[in-house]
């Protein structure tokens, strides 16, 4: 157990013991009046590496100096440059190299995965997922159910936060899907909840699927390079991510998918096909006929987006670096620090009642975002924070009208420091005040 003060001389002591605190200098960090910004952001939009333009210029000077032969430069070559992107991904999701893909964007990559994994028949057609989803999310799974004549109101099972809690309890996701039975096609989860932040557990989640005969597949969009992820040995079937939020790539880059190995190695299972998905081996033969390679290549249609894919090289570098286990060590730490930072400053003003973490809190299942839910002034303190030079997320209040809103805050342990946390909590107080 921790024990932790908030104080400037522990936020230091802290920082001084961080033996990741040093890749902080590694990014850019945005500046609010000469000082560093309390950038608590990174699951909205990650940090620019030092490196990214080191990484992207290099790809500019190859197409300046080489033009098309730039396709086939040693090492580099554009021609295989996904293949660069690949190892690191893999390890960042824990899959095999052959189950990754970094390609598209995530809900581009939902759909073509979706092809492969909904494919319902007149009996077995549900989908489960959750109410409140991300709504590009919803659109995908809805449009989906129509694109094969069913009715999304019938299809799609919503399951909502059980009575006044915030959460869906992980029991009510496993007797939904007992329940479903012989009609459930499909699970399918944002593996971190975008508003809340809570985590699933992806094996027992994967595991009640497969029980009924359903697939079941994650959106990792808040959950890549923030969980310890073990999709492979999770035996989930199917995954799609950004790479903008905690993997750092940049606005809208390249995104990523995972697919189970026994999937990937399997050529009749149906997906939509082109020329970059066909075996590197024949690709350029031009053959009639599509060969998937078979790894999650064989889900790439189109040839790579080269310039997103040297800017996530730049970020996966510090990843590798860094490491998920000491990255999701750190993480807990410091987003434990931020609980009792909140708490002890909402107790030394008297005003405990204002602020509820509607984010369940766990060390063994945790991502980095808290989400602060206001009774009352939510909008209010977050225009004094932001004006202090904190950067965070405002969401209105839901559609349950509780609270006055939410802000979610995420020390992502790439870049923030337990002086970002203490100096949040100093901006917090000063903010709450006034009221
Ligand atoms: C960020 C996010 C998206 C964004 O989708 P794009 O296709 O990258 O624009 C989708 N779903 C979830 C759950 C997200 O958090």
């Amino acid at each position: 157990m921790l024990t932790f003060e908030n104080s400037k001389s522990f936020a230091d002591k802290s920082d001084l013991e961080d033996e990741l605190a040093y890749i902080r200098n590694r990014f850019n960090i945005p500046q609010h009046d000469g000082s560093d910004t309390v950038y608590f952001c990174g699951n909205s939009l990650g940090l620019q590496p030092k490196n990214t333009s080191v990484y992207v210029n290099q790809e500019l000077t190859d197409w300046a100096q080489l033009g098309v032969e730039g396709h086939f430069k040693k090492d580099t070559g554009w021609f295989a440059y996904h293949e660069l992107v690949r190892d690191a991904a893999a390890r960042i999701v824990g899959a095999k190299p052959i189950e990754v893909a970094v390609m598209n964007h995530l809900t581009v990559n939902l759909h073509l995965l979706l092809v492969s994994f909904y494919r319902p028949t007149k009996d077995r057609y549900k989908i489960i997922c959750e109410a409140g989803a991300f709504p590009s999310d919803r659109y995908a799974l809805q449009s989906q159910a129509r694109f094969h004549g069913f009715d999304p109101e019938d299809a799609i099972v919503e399951l909502e936060p059980s009575e006044g809690s915030d959460l869906i309890a992980e029991e009510d996701i496993l007797q939904a899907i007992e329940d479903c039975g012989d009609e459930l096609a499909l699970v399918m989860f944002g593996g971190v909840h975008y508003f809340t932040g809570q985590v699933l557990d992806f094996k027992k989640i994967t595991e009640a699927a497969h029980e009924v005969g359903a697939y079941a597949g994650f959106d990792l969009a808040h959950a890549a390079g923030n969980l310890k992820l073990e999709l492979h040995q999770w035996n989930v079937d199917f995954a799609a991510w950004c790479s903008y939020k905690y993997l750092n790539g940049g606005p809208g880059t390249v995104g990523g998918i995972y697919v189970n190995e026994r999937h990937v190695k399997n050529p009749h299972l149906p997906r939509f096909a082109g020329w970059w998905g066909n075996d590197p081996a024949t690709r350029f033969k031009m053959p009639h006929q599509f060969t998937p390679v078979l790894t999650a290549d064989s889900w790439q249609l189109s040839n790579a987006p080269i310039l997103e894919m040297a800017a996530l090289r730049a970020s996966f570098e510090l990843f590798d670096e860094a490491g998920m286990d000491r990255l999701v060590k750190k993480s807990n730490a410091l987003t434990s620090y931020l609980k009792f930072v909140i708490e002890d400053v909402l107790t030394s003003l008297g005003k405990s009642d204002l602020v509820k973490i509607i984010t369940p809190f766990t060390e063994q299942k945790q991502g980095c975002q808290l989400s602060l839910q206001f009774e009352t002034d939510g909008k209010t303190i977050f225009d004094a924070l932001t004006n202090k030079g904190v950067i965070a997320d405002w969401r209105e209040p839901d559609q349950e009208g509780r609270g006055s809103g939410v802000i979610r805050v995420a020390p992502v342990p790439l870049y923030n420091s337990f002086n970002d946390v203490y100096r949040f909590g100093q901006f917090l107080k000063e903010a709450i005040s006034p009221l």
